[in-house]
């Protein structure tokens, strides 16, 4: 038996055989084949290209009816390489030319490309991903070994990867993958954020685990504590199995929470939202009982797109969102570009730190005709319904009202043009930096609602990069500087009559549900698969309760006591809590 820790980024508890991606060795050896073969190979290559094309038009036509266009965009790049005469031509010119296999002239000639994207000014991550991607492929049809396919699986498995491309992590098969553990990333990885929208327990930032764990091991996925065991012994496997068959009850008894309202035992009404990243999830949202959007995550309908949305593409996402929650609240959060959001592509120039550079709001009012054709969008979608605009990463008040003045400009524009839209749209903005916590007073005189995004608040109160899996252990949302920010942005949006709500994963995390009720805390939003947990807690509890730890905690002086005392209230209010 093998335990490993690793980062939690979906909670929950799995047991069942692991399927290793990633394992195949890569390192094709150069294989030289006799000059009269190099017309066979290049008809095998052939054959591959067309088998591997057929491949990806079915997995994007199956991305298309399970998640939507924008991530099924992702594979045009894919048919785009495949299509490409350049590439071909290499293929072939290395075949010939160097007297070589076809797998040797594919691994050599898109490892030479994922160099050169590496390389490249405009380095971009996740197109690095998709050639490896391309080159899997390929290399699967032409040893004619079948492809582990994440979409079709005939059996109950635990998925390893090093990491998860982003055809694998949207093609995934919810049914059958009961959870994932990942070598490298940290909350904000791909893997990570699809891990939690389809509510499948993940651990990442494993650093090896596909190197420790081999196909057909037992694995045991522990989601709350970051722990993955390999090969368990018995009494931890019948540890284990008996925990995630309590947990498959425990999910299924709050079902019956669906339609009831969150309100704690002496009244007091929570409204609990939903966070999305595509308008298909809002319908996972009201089925585990949220009661509109809170944060509605667009900067995901420019993931993997070659080109940028157009204000139809944005519109026609904003309205099926809006149609689909119909007359619930959604809370759209313009564009979130930048640092770990997908788009170094995007910058024109590499930054030396991300985090700390062009992005989010910043990057759009660079980009104004970008930034203007998104707002549009929101204005002419919004016409009566319950719709309100959050501007992410706001870290002064100029740029707060550089933003709100741009609204402006547009819905004249739409005025002008006769466009039917919305100008009174609320206005809100994400506090998710010291500056914007300790300025709230005066942000509440001119925004109409604040959101507090903690997943970046904690990495720039903490100064610890929320995605680096070297650093995990100092990003604690219960370290006591991270939650007096907290207390100080919801007493002041009390005072001003401002609401607050929290967005960040810690709204989902049950272990903190007591604490942010109790420091007065009303909206809640997170994950769709958080609903049900966080809303029973809601139900059981007293304000005068929550109150009370909340006192206690704000006197703590280490996170580690924090979580400690709130895991005990915690399971003294729901003892089958998914915590550690
Ligand atoms: C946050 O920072 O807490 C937040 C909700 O925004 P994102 O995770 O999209 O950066
Ligand atoms: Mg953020």
């Amino acid at each position: 038996m093998k335990i490993k820790k690793g980062i939690a980024v979906s909670p929950g508890v799995a047991v069942a055989l692991a399927v290793v991606i990633d394992t195949e060795d890569f390192d094709i050896p150069e294989r030289h084949v006799p000059v009269d073969h190099a017309q066979a190979e290049l008809a095998r290559l052939k054959k591959a290209v067309k088998v591997s094309k057929k491949e990806i038009l079915d997995l994007q036509k199956r991305t298309v009816e399970r998640i939507g266009k924008e991530t099924a965009s992702i594979f045009d790049f894919h048919l785009g390489m495949l299509a490409d005469k350049i590439l071909q031509k290499k293929f072939s010119d290395t075949i010939t030319g160097d007297h070589v296999t076809a797998e040797y002239a594919v691994a050599t000639v898109l490892r030479g490309y994922a160099k050169e994207f590496l390389a490249m000014p405009q380095y971009l991550a996740d197109r690095v991903k998709d050639v490896y991607d391309i080159e899997k492929r390929l290399l699967r049809n032409l040893t004619g070994q079948r492809r582990q396919s994440l979409s079709h699986l005939a059996k109950d498995v635990i998925v390893l990867a090093h990491d998860l491309t982003p055809s694998q992590a949207a093609g995934m098969d919810r049914r059958h993958i009961l959870g994932m553990a990942i070598d490298a990333g940290g909350q904000t990885s791909h893997t990570a954020i699809v891990a939690r929208a389809l509510g499948i327990p993940a651990v990442v930032g494993l650093n090896d685990i596909t190197g420790e764990a081999a196909g057909g091991d037992t694995v045991i996925i522990d989601g709350n504590r970051g722990t993955v065991v390999i090969n368990p012994d018995e009494k931890t496997l019948a540890e284990y199995t008996k925990i995630a068959h309590e947990q498959v009850e425990f999910l299924h008894s709050l079902d019956a929470l669906r339609d009831l309202p969150a309100i704690t035992r002496d009244g007091h009404e929570i409204r609990l939202l939903g966070n999305i990243e595509f308008p298909e999830e809002v319908d996972t949202v009201l089925e585990k009982g949220g009661d509109g959007i809170g944060l509605y995550r667009t900067e995901f309908l420019y993931l993997g797109a070659d080109s940028e949305p157009t204000e139809e593409d944005h519109y026609r996402a904003y309205r099926q969102v809006i149609d689909t929650c119909k007359d619930r609240t959604v809370v759209i959060r313009t564009t979130d570009l930048g640092a770990d959001k997908y788009t170094q592509s995007r910058a024109r120039m590499p930054e030396p730190n991300p985090f700390l550079g062009c992005r989010s709001i910043r990057f759009c009012l660079q980009n104004l005709p970008m930034f203007k054709t998104q707002i549009r969008a929101i204005l002419r979608a919004s016409i009566d319904a319950e719709v309100s605009m959050l501007f992410p990463l706001i870290t002064n008040i100029l740029e707060l009202r550089q933003a709100k003045t741009i609204v402006r400009d547009v819905a004249e524009d739409l005025e002008e043009e006769n466009l039917e839209h919305r100008a009174d749209i609320p206005i809100g903005m994400m506090v998710e930096t010291p500056s914007a916590a300790l300025q709230c007073d005066a942000f509440a005189k001119e925004v109409d609602f604040f959101s507090i995004g903690t997943n970046d608040l904690v990495q720039y109160t903490l100064a610890v990069d929320r995605g680096n899996e070297r650093v995990a252990s100092l990003f604690s949302v219960a370290h006591p500087a991270v939650l007096r920010l907290l207390k100080q942005v919801i007493r002041t949006g009390q005072r001003h009559d401002v609401p607050v709500s929290v967005c960040g994963e810690v709204a989902g995390d049950p272990v903190f549900t007591l604490l942010l009720l109790g420091m007065g805390l009303r909206i809640f939003s997170c994950a769709p698969s958080a609903i049900p947990e966080i809303k029973q807690i809601i139900r059981l509890i007293t304000m005068d309760n929550a109150m009370r730890i909340s006192r206690r905690v704000m006197g703590f002086e280490t996170d580690k006591e924090v979580i400690k005392y709130l895991r005990v209230e915690t399971r003294s209010v729901l003892p089958k809590a998914m915590q550690d």
